[in-house]
């Protein structure tokens, strides 16, 4: 019988990433995601991290298994080509388009949207390569906050959307996130969202905890409520272990012939 998961999508920090365990990936997890990478199966990383930060992060983990594919920053794609993650280019250029023409918009609001941040919160705001508006608030209260002003900001941009992480957050086109990677990365290993695991702990890894995306839904112990509560609504699993060793008992649970 054909393998019932192909493709794996794991978000990293939080999701099989706990900085502070020793080793931060656990064995186990490696050795199962390892035998199905054996078997043929394809394993992505889908993480918020840009390439340098996640390479860093791999790398202190020393791991014996590497992904297959990279989504980074909710958007870019990159594929392993035996030597290095080399770009897709045709979605990454479209991606870059998208955001530059949106961004471009957007632009003369964000001076505006930046001191409002700044006179009511001891919040960092900034811009980088990926966004005009970054912010990280001093804590998930003070995010909560800000967020929903964000959220209020976009409706003014159809396109714009927030993409969040714990106190992070950066502003995003809305046809490029984790699911629509996710879904483009199945599109092209001609595979069906049925063979498809997707696991992740907190609000940016919503787009791809769906079932529109994946068939095998997981959520680790340490996710939160809001997550949790999608991934079950989907009869997907949520883990009695954090992290890493919760993504472990997620694969052998949708492995598990029913
Ligand atoms: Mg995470």
């Amino acid at each position: 019988m054909s393998l019932p998961i192909q493709l794996i999508s794991t978000d990293f920090d939080g999701t099989i990433f706990a900085e502070f365990e020793n080793p931060p990936i656990p064995p186990r997890l490696v050795a199962l995601i390892g035998d199905l990478q054996a078997r043929g199966a394809k394993w992505v990383i889908n993480t918020g991290r840009d390439m340098s930060s996640l390479m860093e992060a791999l790398a202190r983990s020393k791991i014996s298994i590497q992904p297959d594919y990279l989504v980074l920053v909710e958007r870019e794609i990159y594929q392993h080509d035996g030597v290095r993650y080399a770009p897709l280019i045709e979605w990454n250029t479209t991606c870059d388009r998208d955001h530059a023409e949106l961004f471009k918009r957007v632009q003369p609001e964000v001076g505006r949207l930046t001191d409002w941040v700044n006179a009511n919160f001891r919040a960092t705001v900034y811009a980088d390569p990926y966004s005009p508006f970054c912010l990280i608030a001093g804590n998930n209260g003070e995010a909560d906050l800000i967020h929903a002003r964000l959220d209020e900001f976009c409706l003014r941009f159809p396109e714009l959307t927030v993409v969040r992480n714990d106190v992070y957050a950066r502003f995003s086109h809305v046809t490029y996130n984790k699911g629509t990677a996710l879904a483009e990365l199945t599109r092209r290993l001609r595979l069906t969202r049925k063979q498809v695991f997707a696991a992740g702990d907190h609000l940016n890894d919503l787009p791809m905890l769906k079932l529109e995306f994946a068939r095998c839904l997981v959520t680790p112990a340490n996710g939160i409520e809001s997550v949790k509560t999608v991934v079950r609504q989907q009869q997907g699993f949520i883990s009695q272990f954090p992290n890493g060793a919760g993504v472990a008992e997620g694969l052998e649970f949708h492995l598990r012939p029913r």
